[in-house]
């Protein structure tokens, strides 16, 4: 029987408006041409963007962190995705210089008492699959699917394929994990701490329910709607930077944001771990072509050539053929977080361009970038010798893993 529109069953992510439902079917055509799942749904938050009748929407968590951020017993902490972050900028039209520390400035007048970059848990998360790979590729066991996509996972889990699935956990877990228990010992936080990601990303308001390191997931749409409920005067921002410890980040954990950016992180620092030198300029950005959901890229790593391939929505997943690749990463919407279920809402005739354009802006941040590498980062390094030991030890296993 042909389905009038998509259902979601009991979920923390999104909901529908019922009586804004006109039932015309869109929601079902898009998640069909996305994912091809038939009644399943793993919470990707497409059909968000294009139901014509703003009939399904997130489930908002933003007034739970106003009202920590107004009681002044709670230490309130907010980690900010790329992908928002370039979202972001793009709607508050800032004519300062540098547009991120505009956005710094306004979370901080928000109330926010430290605010953090999740790039720098996306450069943990390069390091320990980086090193799963090299296992991996010892082993002749592919292929390694890559694990920061709750939506995929979940996917994985229902169709049997999690068996590929990296064991790595996700930037916001690697955050949630510094923040909570490695941070922590050097900065006094104080009793009470309520630790906020903001992402572009409705599903990953479920991955955070068996985490005790992560408090609240807000959306970036979110975000916009506690700028206007405290009346934030953003044409009175004193720019700010990210707090340091967690506020600094190499590109490549910036380029997690956009599809194939995982994958390129990885590959960077799986040939340096390999052959103790930097990838060569020629062999870096090969597979960030937004407009191509189905990307193919070789890498030669030296001691071994690499295939691999970016997927993004199930339906392309159901097109892998697994056998011919050693390295997949997948993202459940098209194009890559730029493109999650919680970014600000954008006509439907220019949700192509202002994907692009989102994608586009975290390329040319890689490109002017000198710090390009996960492996380069300090804050990274500090973790491993202080609370870690070696990338890919037991005890990294125990606490960066799943
Ligand atoms: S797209 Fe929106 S309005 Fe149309 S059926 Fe789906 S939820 Fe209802
Ligand atoms: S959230 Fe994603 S998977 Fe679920 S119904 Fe909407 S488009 Fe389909
Ligand atoms: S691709 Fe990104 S935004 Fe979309 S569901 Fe996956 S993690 Fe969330």
């Amino acid at each position: 029987m042909k389905r009038e529109r998509v259902e979601f069953g009991e979920n923390p992510c999104l909901t529908r408006i019922e009586e804004k439902c006109k039932r015309c079917g869109n929601c079902v055509k898009t998640c069909e041409s996305i994912h091809n799942m038939g009644d399943s749904c793993i919470r990707c938050g497409q059909c968000i963007l294009t139901c014509p009748f703003g009939a399904i929407v997130p489930k908002y968590d933003y007034q739970k962190v106003l009202n920590y951020l107004n009681d002044t017993d709670y230490t309130v902490i907010v980690s900010i995705a790329p992908a928002s972050r370039v979202s972001l900028i793009e709607e508050l039209k800032t004519n300062n210089s540098d547009p991120t520390k505009h956005l710094v400035g306004v979370l901080r007048k928000l109330g926010f008492d430290y605010v953090y970059d999740i790039a720098c848990g996306a450069d943990v998360t390069t390091i320990e699959e980086s090193m799963e790979l090299i296992e991996r590729i010892k082993e002749h066991k592919f292929p390694l699917m890559t694990s920061c996509c709750p939506s995929w996972k979940k996917y994985a889990k229902e169709t049997g394929l999690d068996k590929y699935v990296s064991s790595t956990k996700s930037p916001i877990k690697m955050q949630g994990y510094m923040i909570k228990n490695y941070l922590s010992k050097y900065i006094d936080y104080g009793d009470k701490v309520i630790n906020v990601i903001l992402m572009p990303c409705v599903s990953k308001k479920e991955e955070i329910l068996d985490s005790s390191d992560i408090d609240i997931v807000i959306t970036t749409r979110e975000l916009l709607y506690m700028i206007d409920e405290a009346k934030i005067d953003l044409n009175n921002i004193t720019e700010s930077d990210f707090d340091s410890l967690a506020g600094s980040a190499s590109s490549a954990g910036i380029i997690f944001g956009t599809s194939g950016g995982v994958l390129e992180s990885v590959i960077r620092t799986t040939y340096y771990l390999m052959n103790n030198k930097k990838l060569d300029s020629s062999n870096i950005n090969k597979c960030l072509d937004n407009n191509n959901f189905y990307e193919e890229c070789v890498y030669d790593l030296g001691k071994v050539k690499l295939n691999t391939c970016k997927v993004c929505g199930m339906k392309n997943v159901q097109k892998l053929d697994l056998s011919k690749y050693h390295l997949i990463e997948v993202m459940a919407c098209p194009g890559g977080c730029i493109n999650g279920g919680g970014q600000v809402l954008v006509p439907n005739n220019k949700l192509d361009e202002i994907r692009n354009k989102r994608s586009q802006d975290l390329v040319n941040i890689d490109i002017k970038s000198s710090f390009k590498n996960s492996y380069e980062s300090k804050e990274v390094s500090d973790l491993y010798k202080y609370d870690i030991g070696m990338p890919g030890s037991g005890n990294a296993n125990k606490k960066l893993h799943n």
